[in-house]
Order: structure tokens, then C-alpha cells, then sequence
């Protein structure tokens, strides 16, 4: 048996299945850049960034060496009852980076689920109503709040709290009503029609978005769309959440990907690659929001040292290396070359993106429908290749590529003839489909 054959064993044995998407038969020994070695010696190329957290790529000296320094300086301390420098720092770099001029505050936590958790909790709070509204398709996380935010089939077994009214997203490629014209107009619509009937508007506290939805299938929203749907918040006095957990800082070509949008949020969710790698979130607000229940939404470790100082070196590192800029350029390249691509195959049905967020979209040739097996098969033989890229959707069939931002011209152009090469051995019929048994992702 092999090292990896035996970690995968028992992994199977000891740990919940609560846990597991799985892709390919891989376990990782180390990283470095946007290179993953697994624990056979094999190196591969990252498109995922371990789902968007390593942003400034794998195992940076400088975050090791900040984290080194941090724990023998002061190892921890809790925001509940102890603050420290490194937690008034963060949250200020935060507020600088987040559009608006009024009042804003910062609160800390782990994952991108106990943030959403928050707003889940606070917004109804904050604007004396009780109803929330947000998109089929949409992942805001797993904890009960913010699993009730969430459209996503991840989060369908569960029951969830009963003041969410879920809406569709605008998707220009594959329409909730299955009609192609005026996706922007038949959003909005579906907005004034829930306020007319079941969620209206003097009753609803918030409504939460994110401005790419990621894991439900890298959909863009049509140009105007979020400025529009801010528009009518503004109207209504609601409060407009910008969940960019997995799309925001830099990924864009931004710092938040709601920015390409010039609206401006009264809450901003941020999680994943804040850390580099180390656990932290945060949500940026209003005051009024975030002060609405002192004590209200306490976790021992939040604004921990480790993880807020290892955070302010990640965000100097965005900045100092230009990384958004990066992310644009390379970005655009992706692009440019996956749309020759698709020439080439019937199975790809779109190729999306924004910056390092792009999704491609696999098809049924004939029918255009979803075609989540020939995605796992693409997945599954990049990474045979030596190529890593996961699959999401919320009919598992896009490609998601989501590379640490500081990937050169020369790796995009060696992922593209990875990706043509696996998408040619697919479309050759060349693919034993028995291999996906135990790795179809999220199916
Ligand atoms: N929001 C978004 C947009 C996400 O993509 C995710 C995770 N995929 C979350 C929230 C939840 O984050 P976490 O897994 O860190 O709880």
C-alpha cells in the first residue's frame, strides 16, 4: 500500500464524513507557491487555492516567520475580555479597504460560516425586522444561520430558520425560469413580487448576495444588476450584505468584487484567504449593525494574535506585490485562452470569470443540459495530468478556477494545455468513468 492509499484508508476509518468533497484520490504532503506535492512526491498545479485561501500561494516565508514571531511574543489572548495590537490593526486595514464613509466596525471570527452566522443573527436585530432574503444557489456557510441563508444542495438535507425568503439568481447562461431574455429585469421583478406578497418590504431586515456566486456555479450577475438591487434596499431602508468570502480580497482584480459594481454594502463578509491559510473571518459594517447585541456573538478565540498578525502580513503582501493587478492580467489570459478552447469542444457550454474567478460550464452537447459526470471526468484527469481543479455548481458541471493570485503568464499558459489535454483524452472517449465511483465532488 502506499503512503497516500494509507492515509486515504484511514481517513475513510477515523474521520466523519461531515467533512468530505472529494475529487481525486489525492493527500497532500506539502506546498509552496501554487505547487502541491502529494505524499507520493508528485507535483501539481494548483487552480484552487485550496478552495480561494491561499491567495498569496503556499507556506509564504513571511507569514511563517510573523506567525513565528507572534506566538513567542504573545501565543493568546481573546478579544472577549483581553484585546491586544494586532486585532485594532486588522480591523482597521479592514475598514480602510471597504468602501463608504459612514461609521464602520469589525468583528472577528474563524470560517466564513460563524461570519454569516453573524448576520444571520444581527441584521434582523439591527432593523427591528425579521425577515431576510437571498438567492437560490448562493453559499453562505454551514452553521445553522448561515446555512438558512444558503440555496445551495450542500445544505438541503437540513431544515432552516423559516424568516428567509430565497429568490433566484440572475443567471445569464442557465435562467431559474428557463427564459433567456432580460435576466436582470426578471431578478428584479422576483424581488418587487416577494415584497408584494410574502416578505414585504417594512418587514424585511436584509438581503445577502454574493457578487459572483462561487460554489453555486461561478454565475456573474448581468451589468446592473447589484447596483439596482442596491437601489431598491436604499429605497426601503433594507440593509445589503456582501458575502465575499470566497471572491473578495483581490481575486477580482479588486479588493471586493462588488466594487467592479460601484455599490456600496452595509455589510461585507470576509473569510477564507484572510488568514493565508490560518483560520479567520471577519464582517466589516455599520456601527448601528455591529454593536446591535453587546456580547451577542462571542467565540474564545476571535481576533486571536496568531491569526490577525498573520492576516495584516497577507494583506501588505496583496498590496506590496501588486497582486490585483496580477489577478486581472493573468485572469484575462485565462480567459482569452479557455474561449479558444471551447471552440474546440461541444461539452463546454461557457466560459465565465472575473480577475482569478472563472468558472467553465459543462455540458450535455446536444441539450445544453447540465453534464456533472464529463465534469468529473475532466477534474478528475487534469489532476492525473498533474493539474488541480475542483468542480461546483448546483448541478455540479462547472469547472472552478480560483489559482493563487500570484500565478505567472507561463503557469496559466501550462494549465491551459493541461486542461485542453484532459478535456481532448475526455472527448476521445479515452476516460475510464469507473474511476469517479467515490469522486463526483459534491454528488
Ligand atoms: N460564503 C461563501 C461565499 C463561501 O464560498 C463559503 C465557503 N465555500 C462560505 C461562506 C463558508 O465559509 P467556511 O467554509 O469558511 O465556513
Amino acid at each position: 500500500m502506499t503512503k497516500t492509499d494509507t492515509i486515504i484508508e484511514r481517513e475513510k476509518k477515523l474521520i466523519s464524513k461531515a467533512l468530505s468533497l472529494r475529487f481525486h484520490p489525492i493527500s497532500v504532503e506539502s506546498a509552496s507557491g501554487t505547487r502541491i506535492i502529494d505524499t507520493e512526491g508528485t507535483s501539481y498545479l494548483d487552480l484552487t487555492a485550496g478552495w480561494a485561501v491561499a491567495n498569496i500561494g503556499y507556506s509564504r516565508e513571511e507569514v511563517a516567520k510573523v506567525i513565528y514571531d507572534q506566538y513567542k511574543k504573545l501565543s493568546f489572548t481573546t478579544q472577549l475580555s483581553a484585546p491586544s495590537e494586532t486585532m485594532t490593526t486588522l480591523a482597521d486595514e479592514l475598514i480602510s479597504i471597504s468602501p463608504g464613509t459612514f461609521e464602520k466596525k469589525v468583528w472577528f471570527g474563524h470560517s466564513g460560516s460563524d461570519a454569516n452566522e453573524f448576520i444571520s443573527k444581527f441584521i434582523p436585530v439591527a432593523a427591528g425586522r425579521s425577515k431576510m432574503i437571498s438567492f437560490f444557489g448562493s453559499y453562505h456557510g454551514q452553521t445553522m444561520g448561515a446555512s438558512s441563508l444558503s440555496g445551495h444542495a450542500a445544505q438541503s438535507m437540513f431544515e432552516g430558520r423559516g424568516n428567509v425568503v430565497k429568490i433566484p439568481y440572475p443567471n445569464e447562461f442557465r435562467p431559474f425560469s428557463g427564459i433567456k431574455e432580460n435576466i436582470k429585469e426578471q431578478a428584479i421583478h422576483f424581488v418587487k413580487e416577494v415584497f408584494a406578497t410574502v416578505c414585504p418590504p417594512g418587514d424585511t431586515a436584509g438581503v445577502i448576495i454574493e457578487a459572483i456566486q462561487s460554489d453555486g456555479g461561478m454565475v456573474l450577475p448581468p451589468e446592473g444588476f447589484l447596483q439596482a438591487l442596491s437601489e431598491i434596499c436604499d429605497q426601503h431602508g433594507i440593509y445589503l450584505i456582501l458575502d465575499e468570502v470566497k471572491v473578495g480580497l483581490g481575486r477580482t482584480g479588486k479588493w471586493f468584487a462588488f466594487e467592479h459594481d460601484n455599490i456600496i454594502p452595509d455589510a461585507i463578509v470576509v473569510g477564507k484567504s484572510l488568514g493565508a491559510g490560518v483560520p479567520i473571518s471577519a464582517v466589516i459594517g455599520r456601527k448601528e449593525i455591529m454593536d446591535a447585541v453587546p456580547a451577542g456573538h462571542m467565540f474564545t478565540a476571535s481576533g486571536n494574535p496568531i491569526s490577525t498578525a498573520a492576516a495584516i502580513e497577507n494583506l501588505s503582501i496583496i498590496k506590496e506585490e501588486n497582486l490585483m493587478s496580477n489577478a486581472t492580467e493573468r485572469g484575462n489570459q485565462f480567459l482569452t485562452g479557455l474561449k479558444e478552447i471551447k471552440k474546440k469542444y461541444n461539452f463546454i457550454g461557457d466560459v465565465r470569470g472575473k480577475g482569478l474567478a472563472i468558472g467553465i460550464e459543462i455540458v450535455e452537447s446536444e441539450s445544453n443540459q447540465p453534464d456533472p459526470l464529463v465534469t468529473a471526468a475532466i477534474c478528475y484527469r487534469s489532476y492525473e495530468l498533474g493539474l488541480l481543479v475542483y468542480t461546483v455548481g448546483i448541478h455540479g458541471n462547472v469547472l472552478e478556477i480560483t489559482p493563487p493570485l500570484i500565478i505567472t503568464e507561463n503557469e496559466v499558459q501550462e494549465a491551459l494545455n493541461l486542461l485542453e489535454a484532459a478535456c481532448e483524452d475526455v472527448a476521445q472517449g479515452d476516460f475510464d468513468y469507473a474511476k469517479l465511483e467515490e469522486y463526483t465532488g459534491w454528488g
